[in-house]
């Protein structure tokens, strides 16, 4: 890195803690005023994004070319009525949106929805009607937090400091390192949060554990849930589960007048019934009274753009982003992302890019979709360049600004003006 005075800018990682970063000399360090970095940024950051091989030339048919090369025939590739632009989220700074504008206005076709929580936020916003982020200020004020389905030393580390001396339960089937060190570990079998939902909720109204007065007040409706919950026999659904009568009476027990946020990973939504297990996790909820209220709630991934007025919203054709039929397209612009290892079905995927004229990889490493690639374009890292960055754990603003110049790789902005 270049020799540069103390800046102030943030880790642009599609990551929930979007940690904020302090770059002085030449060095980074974390930035003890940002609420989630709370001292130290991980390894992903502090090593593995150094380490990785950066592309630094541009390259046609795997042969080595000038970047003007690259983007004139990138040009032309893209001068087809059938083009698509599909996008990665490597890099969570909204400027790397700006390719939309370039897809509205030569009328490409670009996607929609999410690889990864997709599923959890559409029954999140079918029930509460919005999906927003539960801060971290709120969970500090918890004093039980159950942990379900998340590896949050892995996965938020930057968590961790906020459920210092909370009682901790973790609903989870494996025996992560926060499993290990809980109040109450329930060890459920895989693919059976629903139920675990459905049952607390059924024990917590037949064992007064319900929220009357906050049930009456938002949920008037609430014997239908239970009516709901009664479809499914107590003794086969525990055996499923993997629990008994007494481990869910002492999550109640636990959990009954307590302050209380769920924190709820991703893992739990990744099936075809996804959308429902965050729904009746957020259902337990309510009919706890564990919603609206300081130190409770659910936190799941939230809508990190709720309330922003993006300029990157365009008006295209767009195709879903999780099962992209690549092979209807005759150019296919793979912007900061991996579909070939990050899409379900990565040899459906190969099928479906080989079935196209021309693939352009845009990106900052190499990786399996790039090696596919007819024209391979460097971008610049979040380091060099400028751009702002939302969180989908916090309601921080973050900026990213350039801490070092480099002399490879083009810019979403300059890639889109070109
Ligand atoms: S925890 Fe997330 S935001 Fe923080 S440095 Fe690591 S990847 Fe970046």
């Amino acid at each position: 890195m270049s020799n540069v005075k103390e800046i102030k800018t943030t880790c642009g990682l599609d990551c929930p803690d979007a940690c904020g970063i302090v770059a002085n000399d030449g060095q980074i360090k974390a930035d003890r005023e940002h609420p989630t970095s709370n001292g130290a940024l991980c390894a992903l950051l502090n090593k593995y994004m150094f380490e990785e091989p950066r592309i630094k030339t541009a390259k046609i048919n795997g042969k080595e070319v000038s970047l003007d090369e690259a983007l004139n025939a990138t040009k032309e590739a893209l001068d087809t009525d059938s083009k698509l632009l599909w996008r990665g989220s490597g890099n969570f700074g909204v400027m790397q949106e700006i390719t939309n504008l370039l897809f509205e206005k030569i009328e490409g076709t670009t996607t929609k929805g999410t690889l990864c929580d997709g599923s959890g936020d559409a029954g999140i916003v079918e029930g509460r009607g919005v999906n927003r982020i539960l801060p971290p200020e709120q969970i500090a004020k918890a004093e039980v937090v159950v942990v379900w389905g998340k590896n949050i030393t892995a996965t938020a580390s930057h968590l961790m400091p906020y459920l210092k001396d909370k009682q901790i339960i973790v609903i989870d089937p494996v025996k992560t390192a926060i499993a290990k060190k809980a109040d109450l570990f329930v060890q459920i079998t895989p693919r059976s949060d629903f139920f675990v939902a459905i049952m607390l909720a059924r024990f917590a109204l037949m064992g007064n554990f319900e929220d009357l007065e906050y049930l009456e007040e938002h949920a008037p409706d609430y014997d239908e849930y239970y009516d709901f919950s009664q479809e499914f026999r107590i003794r086969p659904i525990l055996d499923h589960i993997g629990t008994d009568l007494k481990e869910m009476g002492k999550i109640l027990e636990m959990i009954k007048d307590k302050k209380t946020v769920f924190l709820v990973g991703n893992g739990v939504q990744k099936y075809s019934t996804g959308g429902q297990v965050l729904q009746a996790i957020d259902s337990l909820a309510v009919i706890l009274g564990k919603f609206g209220k300081e130190g409770c709630g659910v936190g799941f991934l939230g809508n990190s753009k709720l309330n922003f007025k993006n300029p990157f919203e365009v008006k295209t054709t767009k195709v879903e982003k999780v099962n992209t039929a690549f092979g209807e397209f005759e150019t296919v612009l793979i912007q900061g992302g991996n579909p070939v290892a990050s899409m379900p079905n990565s040899s459906r995927v190969i099928e479906e890019l080989k079935k196209t004229n021309t693939i352009i990889y845009y990106g900052v490493y190499e990786n399996e979709t790039s090696a596919m690639a007819d024209i391979v374009i460097p971008a610049k890292n979040f380091f060099e360049k400028r751009d702002v960055r939302l969180s989908y754990a916090h309601h921080t603003v973050n900026p990213m600004r350039k801490i070092e110049e480099s002399n490879y790789g083009i810019s979403e902005y300059d890639f889109t003006n070109t």
